[in-house]
């Protein structure tokens, strides 16, 4: 038999156990790539962290992203020295793709592997296509004092940041965390296209979490964020509100429940034609739809 002691002492253990499993499933760790695949499609997210590997991912548009994402690296180091002598010319811009070209294979060899030239060049042609466009939009930005003390310092700066929160159990890695008047900024490059004004949301989103991390890190605000629309060449400022900071807090709860294994609805959107996980992701919607 137990004395009230001792049941009042199994009661609170358990209690504890039960607690401790609550809060254990509440803090399952989550990064901000994890956040950003959620904003771009539920679904995706919940493949990609069950090790779903793609059925593809060397498609054309693909390879546009890497090798895009690879050239705006050495944005500003191009408006840099634009600023200083002529601007940015479209024979700067085919040197740096075939350098781009060259060392692509290397840096993403898994990624890269069973390419085609064909799609290399494809990829490339597309790119080109940008060029005016782009030349233009790094020459115009080297005489705004703010792009152009930005481009500054990004060209001395060559290391990804590692930022994480306990508070979030998140991490991060941003392009660059930059310091300009006297607060941190993270810098993301996006490879899509470029809004009229401002940045997508999904972008703010994204730039908001990378915000949250680096200010639990370094215990200092932080009022905005820079992306970098690689197809343009153009530098967009965000300021960051708390609407946004809200908007995070709760996708990482919705990105928790997917990771605790919960399968979202598959949204039909433009993205489902170039998406790698269309074909398990249609056998799963028509199966799915036989018990509803
Ligand atoms: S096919 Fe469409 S809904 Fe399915 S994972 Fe891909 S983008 Fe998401």
């Amino acid at each position: 038999m137990h004395s009230d002691s001792n049941r009042l002492f199994i009661y609170t253990m358990l209690y504890i156990n039960y607690k401790n499993m609550f809060l254990k499933n509440e803090k399952i760790k989550i990064t901000v790539s994890e956040l950003a695949i959620y904003l771009s499609c539920a679904r995706k997210l919940y493949y990609s962290c069950r090790s779903h590997e793609p059925v593809s991912s060397s498609s054309l548009s693909y390879i546009e992203h890497l090798v895009l994402k690879e050239m705006a690296m050495s944005f500003p180091h191009m408006l840099n020295s634009s600023s200083s002598k002529d601007d940015v010319s479209y024979e700067d811009l085919e040197i740096l793709l075939s350098e781009v070209l060259e060392n692509i294979s290397l840096i993403y060899p898994v990624e890269m592997d069973g390419v085609t030239a064909e799609i290399i060049d494809e990829a490339s042609e597309v790119i080109r296509a940008n060029f005016d466009e782009i030349r233009q939009n790094l020459s115009e930005q080297a005489k705004v004092p703010e792009t152009s003390k930005l481009a500054g310092m990004l060209s001395f700066m060559d290391e990804e940041p590692f930022l994480h929160s306990d508070k979030l159990n998140m991490t991060g890695i941003p392009y660059r965390l930059v310091e300009l008047e006297g607060s941190f900024a993270p810098v993301i490059i996006k490879t899509g296209s470029v809004p009229e004004n401002g940045v997508w949301t999904n972008d703010r989103l994204h730039l908001a979490s990378f915000a949250m991390l680096a200010e639990e890190m370094h215990g200092s605000p932080v009022k905005s964020g820079f992306v970098l629309y690689a197809r343009s060449g153009l530098f967009r400022k965000i300021n960051i509100h708390s609407t946004d900071r809200r908007q995070v807090l709760q996708t990482i709860g919705r990105v928790r429940k997917i990771k605790e294994g919960t399968m979202p609805d598959k949204k039909e959107s433009a993205l489902c034609a170039s998406c790698s996980y269309s074909e398990m992701c249609n056998v799963k919607a028509s199966f799915a739809s036989k018990f509803f």
